[in-house]
């Protein structure tokens, strides 16, 4: 039977951090989907198309690296219920720090309370990394800094714009 794990994240926008995780799961599963989740639409700067159409581009090369069969979806329902849905049955999630590591062992076993016939698989953030978060990019894009070693070129391009949009607005 095919080994499916389901990465979850807001992606926005997508950043070399969540990337390290997506090739390295895509080591793991057979079949590994990427969901963006919308339910907090609200608090995020780029809007779902955007972040959609960034991880496409994003995802290609590792898809061409890999016998995973990676595939991109949204979500506006619980987690286990999307990767029920979705036929999965892990949840992919990526550790930094101390924080990451509380928050995420938490949600860990909630989801497992709710969900009983799925387990979450946690990836620890490779050294070079371990310090990126889509929060704090924003913050640096929004203050002029150069986010390119941190984020693909059309996110870095993206958040540039949201943030003149919003400036203007
Ligand atoms: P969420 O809104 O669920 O926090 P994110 O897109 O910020 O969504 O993160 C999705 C997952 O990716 C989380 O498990 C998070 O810990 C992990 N992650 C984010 N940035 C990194 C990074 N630099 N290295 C490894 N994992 C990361």
């Amino acid at each position: 039977m095919a080994r499916t794990g389901f990465y979850p994240g807001s992606f926005d926008p997508v950043t070399y951090g969540h990337l390290d995780i997506i090739t390295r799961a895509a080591q793991l599963f057979d079949r590994l989907i990427i969901a963006i989740g919308t339910h907090h639409e609200k608090k995020t700067l780029l809007p779902v198309e955007v972040r959609a159409r960034i991880l496409e581009d994003a995802l290609r090369p590792i898809m061409e690296r890999t016998d995973c069969e990676i595939s991109l979806a949204r979500f506006s329902c619980l987690t286990v219920d999307a990767a029920r849905r979705a036929g999965a049955k892990f949840i992919v999630r990526g550790l930094r720090d101390g924080s990451d590591f509380d928050y995420e062992v938490r949600m860990a076993q909630m989801n497992a309370a709710l969900a009983h016939d799925l387990d979450t698989v946690f990836l620890a953030a490779s050294p070079s990394s371990r310090m990126i978060a889509s929060s704090l990019i924003k913050q640096i894009a929004a203050m002029g800094g150069d986010i390119s070693q941190f984020v693909p070129m059309e996110a870095a391009e993206a958040l540039k714009a949201a943030l003149a949009a919003r400036e203007d607005g």
